[in-house]
């Protein structure tokens, strides 16, 4: 059997199974072997009923005591048996399997195993495994796969069809070339899926596992290290040259720049000069000061008479980066362009006039701005704003409407450095790593519902001192099934709560574009004082004036991502407050909510978060959908990224351009990525 033929191939898959396994992406036998077990469970040796503890699964050993009994309630039919050992009993419940009673007997001595509970008092397990003690004895201490399924699919019929699978399949010959495996002291691929899915011991399920992530990782940063040394050559078309204007441009700012913007603006005024293409991504947590510093680059873009892109994830974002450039940079002769989606047909028209004539030297905007329809006079400078929002295709595509343009993105989401120059591999990366001086720090607290009324107070306190608030509640409208705060009712209700002359409006991602652009103009102009919104108010918008941000059902998102909400406020001169209001009570909540209380730095939060969620989509890489990994997770297996990239590298640099000659195996695997990656 080879790895790409279908699943139905296998003994036992039909038409609907086949369907079914569909729904978990799983088409051919290598997309089964490659649907990696989530955990392990371990049977451990049977325990007496005395002692065993609730909510954990456990095996047991004893008689039956009772002749079992069938109770048909409605559609349901219960069997139930109770089971005695040396040190207790225990009742065992079965739904929809009356069946069973034939092979349960009065006085013969059973293990069984399922999840512990208590009801009514009593310790009971629900539809419990019974299994022979050659059975028992087989799975004892062995870890046992558990995979995500789907409705239909059972964790043990997965299992068996792993099994069969492994057994037949054909994995042809590794394809990492010998002397990596060897140097790295890496499993054989076989091996490793075999022991992947049923692992003798917990030491072989990691050194499995960390053959297939270094796989992963190996062939995503070849990946990137070919398509890099393919880049570097660009050429600079577009000579930037920093004039006496930028330097009247920042020298007019209210404030000055901090060391941090001086020493980024100095390494992107370097690379316009440059004889090569800029390609930088500049990192910077919330409220650092990353836009003065695309906005000077678009000045001096402008001021040499090239065009410059800044595209932003959401509407309301490109609208304020409009308002604020429009304003600062028409005094220097040049032309700031919107061009958002949800304009008209005919506005579109009219502004891809004005840009193919070049009357338009800052287009800013979303999506919009590269669609096909779009042609630019004279592209020299793209930047995209918080790009983790976007694909890394989208922002090549933006490249891709000029000839070799600078590229200059920049993301708020906290990356090592180290990780970021490994992932990011075509990008030179500057960090921002300093906050302006004048920024008094937030004040945050952690409260619970009881605390609305004191809370609401407060706000009304802030407003009248001519302040603005913002309120996040996680949903938008009432659900049946989430008992969170939702941002259409609260505001009927806050609104009877407040004064009338308290504006208070809504904000959320199902509104339409235009509704969306309305209230948020509404709350930049001052004239919403309390706006209540879900997290579209995340990314990037900037209020000078808001100061409280109450976060409602905190409990229900991450802390990387409080802390970007947080980031909302504080942006001024003035104080700053941060609630988060948390709607379950509960020790692990509140102390995971304190982690934003102590500390600012969103790379420390995002550690701290990684601790106790675990990996997630936490960096927003995978979420993008420009980079899927099986198994390697960046951040907890970042030495193997790092191992695996300099394993790359030495490959690379050992055989240069013959390296597909001489591993032609390679060419399919790496191509994978650089066609996901593109970059
Ligand atoms: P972010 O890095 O999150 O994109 P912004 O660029 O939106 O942050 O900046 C946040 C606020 O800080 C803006 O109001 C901006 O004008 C202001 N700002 C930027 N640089 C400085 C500075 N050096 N000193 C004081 N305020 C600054
Ligand atoms: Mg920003």
């Amino acid at each position: 059997m080879q790895q790409t033929d279908p699943v139905s191939s296998l003994k036992g898959v039909g038409e609907k199974t086949e369907k079914l396994l569909a729904k978990l992406s799983i088409y051919t036998i290598i997309d089964l072997l490659t649907h990696f077990p989530k955990n392990y469970d371990i049977y451990e040796n049977i325990c007496p009923i005395a002692l065993l503890e609730e909510g954990k699964k456990a095996a047991i050993e004893g008689t039956l005591v009772k002749e079992p009994t069938i109770l048909a309630k409605k559609n349901l039919t219960i069997l139930q048996v109770r089971l005695r050992d040396a040190s207790g009993s225990i009742l065992l419940t079965w739904f929809h399997m009356p069946f069973l009673k034939k092979s349960l007997h009065l006085g013969t001595s059973y293990i069984m195993r399922g999840t512990v509970m208590r009801k009514n008092g009593m310790l009971t397990m629900d539809q419990p495994l019974i299994l022979s003690k050659e059975e028992f004895f087989h799975r004892l201490l062995v870890l046992q796969p558990c995979y995500a399924l789907t409705a239909g699919i059972t964790n043990n019929g997965l299992t068996k069809l792993m099994k069969q699978a492994i057994h037949e399949i054909d994995f042809g010959e590794d394809l990492l070339p010998l002397e990596i495996k060897k140097e790295e002291d890496l499993m054989d691929y076989k091996d490793a899926i075999k022991a992947i899915h049923f692992p003798k011991d917990k030491e072989e399920m990691l050194k499995a596992r960390k053959r297939l992530v270094f796989d992963d990782f190996f062939y995503f940063t070849a990946a990137i290290q070919l398509l890099k040394q393919n880049k570097s050559r660009t050429c600079n078309y577009h000579k930037i040259i920093f004039t006496e204007e930028c330097k009247k441009f920042v020298d007019s700012l209210s404030f000055s720049l901090t060391n941090a913007q001086k020493r980024v603006l100095l390494e992107i005024k370097q690379d316009l000069e440059s004889a090569y293409t800029m390609n930088r991504l500049v990192q910077g947590d919330v409220g650092s000061g990353k836009t003065v510093l695309a906005e000077l680059a678009l000045l001096a873009s402008g001021l040499n008479h090239y065009q410059g892109c800044f595209m932003t994830p959401t509407e309301v974002l490109a609208k304020q980066h409009f308002e604020s450039l429009s304003k600062d940079l028409e005094p220097y002769g040049l032309h700031v362009l919107l061009l958002i989606g949800s304009m008209t047909a005919k506005e579109k028209r009219e502004r891809y006039q004005l840009i193919e004539n070049h009357k338009a030297d800052i287009i800013i905007g979303t999506h919009a701005l590269i669609t096909e329809k779009v042609v630019y006079h004279n592209l020299g400078l793209v930047i995209t704003d918080e790009q983790h929002r976007f694909g890394v295709r989208q922002r090549e595509a933006l490249a891709g409407k000029g000839t070799f343009p600078h590229v200059l993105v920049m993301s708020a989401t906290p990356i090592p450095r180290t990780l970021a120059i490994i992932l990011y591999g075509d990008l030179d990366v500057s960090i921002v790593d300093e906050l302006p001086a004048s920024r008094l720090p937030i004040k945050n607290c952690v409260v619970d519902t009881n605390y609305r009324p004191a809370a609401y107070r407060f706000i009304q306190q802030e407003v009248t001192l001519g302040h603005q608030v913002y309120i996040i509640c996680p949903m938008v409208e009432e659900s049946e099934t989430m008992d969170a705060e939702n941002v259409i009712s609260y505001t009927q209700q806050l609104k009877e709560i407040m004064p009338r002359n308290i504006t208070i409006a809504y904000l959320h991602g199902k509104m339409k574009p235009k509704e969306k652009n309305e209230i948020m103009e509404k709350f930049l102009l001052g004239e919403i004082h309390i706006l209540i919104s879900t997290t579209v108010v995340e990314v990037g918008v900037n209020v000078v004036n808001a100061t409280v941000m109450m976060v409602e059902n905190a409990e229900r998102f991450g802390l990387a991502q409080l802390h970007q909400l947080r980031g909302r406020v504080g942006r001024g001169k003035e104080q700053s407050y941060c609630i988060f209001m948390t709607g379950m009570q509960g020790k692990e909540v509140k102390e995971r909510l304190e982690i934003l209380q102590h500390s600012n730095d969103g790379f420390v939060i995002a550690n701290e978060d990684l601790k106790l969620r675990g990996p997630g989509d936490l960096f927003g890489i995978r979420q993008s959908g420009t980079i899927e990994f099986q198994l390697g997770d960046i951040y907890n297996d970042s030495n193997i990224l790092m191992q695996a990239n300099l394993a790359a590298k030495k490959l690379l640099e050992k055989y240069g351009e013959n390296l597909f000659i001489k591993f032609p195996q390679l060419e399919n695997k790496i191509g994978h990525y650089i066609g996901q990656i593109s970059l």
